[in-house]
């Protein structure tokens, strides 16, 4: 079986080098058009079109949101009555305003499609293999801002997979960095305008709001758990001196290491939020983003498998390092999976002009490719290694239930009794 398992291994890397041009058109076509999130049109038929062009795969175009797609391959070998293996695969294309691809999704969608063409090639190019494999790419829109997985998570889209995979691009090669959760919120105070100096008596100062709710938050965070953060900005603060502000703006990003925290670290900041608009008679108005993102659930041995297919390729592993948020994180919490982040050529920092360049030069082609070969070589430990889905699978339910245990101990250590 290893030897077996070797030749298959080997059979993903040729296969994807024999595609490296057209994956990379697929990777150049969505870099040279960069779309923002939810607005993906043009990455969307560009990468419908590669996987109805590849033979064997069933796509379907705008899959649950405009600008998601779905392509699947199988179910196909396997003994008969074995429950089908079903591997996922994820593609961001989403870029930044102004920008355009600073954070390389351009090459998250590369990797992905070329990770599913390399493991659909080994399996068709072997004999039987054990079980029933079915493998899905899911185009996954809106990471940078909204949460596009979250979305399809809540219309069922990853209900019957059993292990998903993506790999996202920065200086390093890492299996895990840690990302946390995050939930954002806009703030609106409004008051009543007036003259500042002839009857300011007759305002409602919306910006002294503004500025109260900011200092409140900036005390409250002396009060919050070394892990957790609490950052934002005055986007409106009124228009001229001599007028008293009747509305102001606020926004803020509330993170903590667990999601299960979310919900107090909110009741928190909304006090913060309330309690300036009492003091200046302002209303208030807190509007949180739809989808709050979860922090990313570690998968060990998925990782292990990943780390130790990546340095057969010749990669090296950090383990140092700190990354934002990412929606990969409530998917980590539903279905067992990995979101390593992998090295382009570059030392330049995602979410600049240099990165931007850095993920379309044909240096990172490379890197991208030995990343998807990595990807499938570990989808394949997945499918032909007796016990390690279970294993997989155990250790998911194992630190779900230990995340909720250490959340409920810190909350009865503060005496917190915040509820959602
Ligand atoms: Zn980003
Ligand atoms: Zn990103």
């Amino acid at each position: 079986m290893a030897e077996k398992l070797q030749a298959l291994k080997q059979q993903v890397c040729s296969s994807i080098d024999e595609a490296k041009d057209k994956l990379h058109r697929l990777g150049d076509a969505i870099w040279r058009l960069p779309e923002l999130a939810y607005e993906e049109r043009q990455a969307h038929d560009t990468l419908v079109r590669f996987f109805t062009q590849e033979k064997g795969w069933t796509v379907e175009a705008h899959y649950k949101l405009e600008t998601a797609f779905r392509a699947t391959w199988g179910p196909v070998g396997g003994a008969d009555g074995e429950s089908v293996v079903h591997v996922g695969f994820l593609c961001e294309y989403d870029a930044l305003p102004a920008i355009g691809h600073a954070c390389g999704h351009n090459l998250i969608a590369e990797s992905g499609a070329a990770a599913a063409v390399g493991l659909k090639a080994a399996l068709e190019s072997g004999e039987a293999w054990p079980v029933p494999v079915k493998v899905t790419v899911l185009g996954t829109p809106a990471e940078e801002d909204g949460g596009g997985k979250v979305d399809l998570l809540r219309e069922g889209a990853f209900e019957d997979l059993d292990v998903v995979f993506m790999a996202h691009p920065t200086q390093k090669n890492a299996t895990y960095l840690p990302a946390v959760a995050v939930h954002s919120v806009l703030v609106k105070y409004r008051g009543r305008t007036a003259h500042a100096s002839a009857y300011p008596w007759e305002g409602v100062n919306a910006l002294d709001a503004a500025v109260m709710a900011y200092s409140n938050i900036s005390v409250l965070r002396q009060q919050l758990r070394p892990e957790w953060r609490i950052h934002g900005i005055i986007k409106h603060g009124g228009v001229k001196p001599n007028i008293i502000p009747d509305y102001s703006e606020l926004e803020y990003y509330l993170r903590t290491s667990s999601h299960l925290d979310l919900p107090n670290i909110r009741a928190k900041a909304e006090a913060c939020f309330r309690a300036a608009a009492m003091a200046t008679g302002c209303e208030v108005e807190l509007l949180f983003q739809k989808n709050e993102f979860y922090e990313v659930l570690r998968n060990r041995t998925l990782e292990d498998l990943y780390e130790e297919n990546g340095k057969a390729l010749g990669m090296k592993f950090t383990t140092e390092g700190f990354s934002g948020s990412t929606d990969f994180g409530n998917v980590s919490h539903a279905v067992p999976g990995i979101h390593p982040y992998f090295y382009i050529g570059s030392e330049a920092l995602n979410h600049t002009a240099e990165y931007t360049a850095a993920s379309g030069a044909d240096e990172a082609q490379l890197y991208t490719r030995r990343t998807a070969k990595a990807l499938a070589m570990t989808a394949l430990d997945v499918i032909f290694s007796p016990g390690v889905l279970d294993k997989v699978k155990q250790e998911f339910r194992e630190a779900k239930r230990r995340e909720e245990r250490n959340c409920k101990s810190r909350n009865i250590e503060n005496g917190d009794q915040h509820q959602p």
